[in-house]
């Protein structure tokens, strides 16, 4: 058979109309796709044992002959065994199969096998149950190093296996992708070596160096599709060139003095609105960093240089928040800040729009709704995204056209969920970074505790204290359904044990606080009832809000001194730390109570680390080690591309010399428009594809 890569994998043996539907399934149509279906784990099936010398423990192989010709029995309905003894110079070996009765015509009396099992010992007899056997001449999946993949419902690990195997002859003739010069410069493999030893690989030497080159080829088109989404940036259009006035006058506004860092930021911030390349900027600082000041600040500069802003925040509540403050901030200095949200009035909405579109307001508020399209603007300049962890490569390249007259709008993102610096310029792909990393003074730090369930109830004893105190309160508890990535990997889910937020609700107000005054508040309500639910809270009219963790990104009550956050272990240490920061926002000392269940040393260790440190960055690195990169947000709602082999946080050597390979590349091909460098374009194009209107 002549395999290319883009013969189809029903034209290979034993794969039927049906099992290429399920290969499909996993996407993998082709003898190419196939290539690209890197194993998730190894199996060492290299040991080779006499049947004396086979240790008792762990999978190993045993070459040996069969004695006899197996024998079948058929125990009860439903359970058949098939029974046969084989030897070599040291001693005989018992098999047995169940239900597998094809062996007793697999194997015949006097052939040699190799067999790949556990070896018990009953006595001085020693036997092996299933095991996987290849004649002794015809090795293929004993005796190396197997590939073990992710598969799907009558798709076995045997089948791919096989597969590969046929396919690999394909690597043969792949062509080279990376330049010849990046690969010398970082000793990476050639591409036939790489793909060949990625699936069977030779040794553990040649499986690293296989997996070097290709996870470095990911993080190579990573980022060379960012430099070129980039570049596309500098050529779409200008941004509005916002002039600089002097910080001072707007510091002035204050009714505080800002921190070094927030000064920092806002001459970063200033910097860029200066400039006619529009801004692309995150601002990151941890909660209560005070980034608000910042959206002030360029929101100002922009009024005061003629043109307008709008701030997008994820709730209603929020914004109308955010719309008080500035107001009370800017308003003094001449600025006109205006509201528009979903629940204001049709005549309220449609006056906030005119006055848009006249130009008459400087600086407009509101959610996500705002920059739907009946929404049009005299002249937009900016564009602040507060808190919208999804606020991705995709919805930037969605606001490019709303600043008018060809402009494109400078674009500010802020974010408290704290990510590695690296690791934000890759979620973030294009953006530039700036970080917060300082508090203001005087903030005392939120006094955490690790507790288990036999404090319950000194703690609802603490909850009514407080509520006595004139305090309010939040219970968070896991949304199974919401929020299936908090489970653990490895952990069961003892979806019966999780405090379901609306039954916990009912039944602490009816059995534990029959005299305070609850709220509940969860994801699937209805935005009207959330927004309520979320008010009264804000203004005090409920003393303690159970839910979700929709509350991450909430409003500022200042009034809430307690958080407690059942089924703590089931969180990511990043959210546990964006929840607390719900707390600790007042003059009042406050707590964060984290209640755990849970038997599992490591979980209870990062608990404790959160418990001992308030430094979000720390927090994030902790998080990034035990969960990986994919719960900071899933970089699919990014609109980045997955990532196979490459991990990104553990590769961030190998990631910097990606991006260091690509910018080198791009500096003398800035379109990627030399012949030979066609087979990284392909390359990077296929790695984008699921991106919309990236490369058009
Ligand atoms: P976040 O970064 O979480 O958005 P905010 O901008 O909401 O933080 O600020 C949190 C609180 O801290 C606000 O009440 C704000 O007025 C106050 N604040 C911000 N910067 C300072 C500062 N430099 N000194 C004192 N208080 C500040
Ligand atoms: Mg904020």
């Amino acid at each position: 058979m002549n395999v290319t890569r883009d013969t189809p994998l029903t034209d290979f043996p034993g794969v039927g109309e049906a099992r290429g539907k399920k290969l499909e399934k996993l996407g993998l149509s082709s003898a190419g796709d196939l290539l690209s279906w890197y194993p998730r784990d190894y199996e060492d099936r290299r040991n080779l044992y006499t049947i004396r010398d086979a240790p008792l423990e762990g999978r190993v192989c045993v070459q040996a002959v069969a004695a006899e010709h197996p024998r079948l029995s058929r125990i009860r309905k439903g359970l058949e065994l098939v029974q046969v003894k084989v030897v070599d110079h040291t001693g005989a070996l018992h098999l047995t199969f169940f239900n597998q009765s094809y062996m007793e015509r697999a194997m015949k009396a006097g052939e040699e096998y190799v067999f790949y099992g556990t070896v018990t010992e009953q006595g001085r007899r020693r036997a092996m149950v299933n095991p996987i056997l290849e004649r002794a001449d015809k090795q293929s999946f004993t005796g190396r190093i197997m590939p073990v993949y992710r598969l799907t419902a009558g798709i076995s690990n045997h089948l791919l296996a096989s597969l590969a195997l046929r396919a690999l002859p394909c690597a043969e003739g792949a062509a080279e992708t990376l330049p010849q010069y990046v690969r010398q410069d970082h000793r990476l493999a050639a591409a036939e070596f790489a793909l060949r030893n990625i699936h069977f690989p030779e040794d553990e030497k040649a499986l690293e160096l296989a997996r070097r080159r290709l996870a470095f080829e990911e993080l190579f088109y990573l980022s060379i599709g960012l430099g070129l989404l980039k570049s596309r940036r500098n050529s779409e259009g200008a941004g509005r060139s916002v002039p600089p006035r002097p910080q001072a006058e707007f510091l002035s506004l204050l009714p505080f003095a800002p921190t070094d860092a927030q000064r920092r930021v806002m001459d970063e911030v200033a910097a860029d609105l200066a400039g006619s390349r529009p801004m692309n900027r995150l601002v990151q600082g941890d909660v209560g960093s005070g980034k608000t000041a910042v959206a002030a600040y360029a929101g100002w500069l922009c009024a005061k240089g003629g043109f307008q802003s709008a701030l997008m925040a994820p709730t209603e509540v929020l914004a109308e928040q955010h719309y008080r403050s500035l107001s009370r901030l800017l308003a003094p200095a001449g600025v006109r800040v205006g509201l528009l949200t979903g629940s204001m009035t049709a005549a309220e909405k449609k006056k906030a729009r005119a006055a848009l579109a006249a130009g008459e307001m400087d600086f407009v508020v509101g959610t996500h709704a705002l920059i739907s399209d009946s929404v049009v603007f005299a002249r937009l300049a900016l564009i602040v995204a507060d808190e919208q962890h999804r606020f991705g490569v995709a919805q930037r390249a969605a606001l490019a056209a709303k600043s008018g007259e060809g402009n494109v709008p400078h674009v500010l993102v802020m974010s408290a969920t704290p990510i590695p610096r690296t690791l934000a310029l890759i979620i973030y792909g294009d953006l530039d970074v700036s970080v917060i990393d300082q508090l203001p003074p005087g903030r005392t730090p939120v006094a955490t505790y690790v507790v288990r369930e036999d404090k319950r109830q000194r703690m609802y004893g603490f909850v009514r204290k407080q509520a006595a105190e004139g305090r309010q309160a939040y219970i968070i508890c896991p949304a199974v359904e919401e929020n299936p990535d908090a489970a653990l990997p490895g952990e069961e889910s003892p979806a019966l044990n999780l405090k379901a937020v609306k039954t916990y609700a009912g039944q602490l107000q009816k059995e534990v606080f029959p005299d305070l005054r609850l709220g509940v508040l969860y994801g699937k309500m209805k935005p009207k009832e959330k927004e309520a639910a979320m008010s009264a809270f804000a203004g005090g009219q409920t003393q303690v809000l159970v839910a979700t963790t929709v509350v991450e990104v909430g409003v500022d009550v200042p009034n809430a001194s307690l958080i407690i956050i059942e089924n703590a272990d089931r969180f990511g240490l990043s959210q546990l730390h964006q929840l607390r920061g719900r707390v600790g926002r007042g003059q009042h000392p406050s707590h964060c109570v984290l209640i755990t269940a849970t038997r599992n040393l490591e979980a209870m260790e990062r608990l404790r680390v959160l418990a001992s440190t308030t430094d979000g960055f720390r927090i994030s690195e902790e998080d990034l080690k035990a969960r990986g990169p994919g719960d900071f947000f899933g970089n699919r709602q990014h609109g980045l591309p997955r990532m196979k082999l490459a991990d990104l946080a553990g590769d961030m050597r190998l990631l910097s010399e990606a991006q260091e390979a690509a910018r080198g590349l791009l500096e003398r091909d800035p379109r990627l428009s030399a012949p030979e460098n066609r087979p990284v374009l392909d390359r990077v194009r296929r790695l984008f594809a699921d991106t919309p209107d990236i490369f058009n």
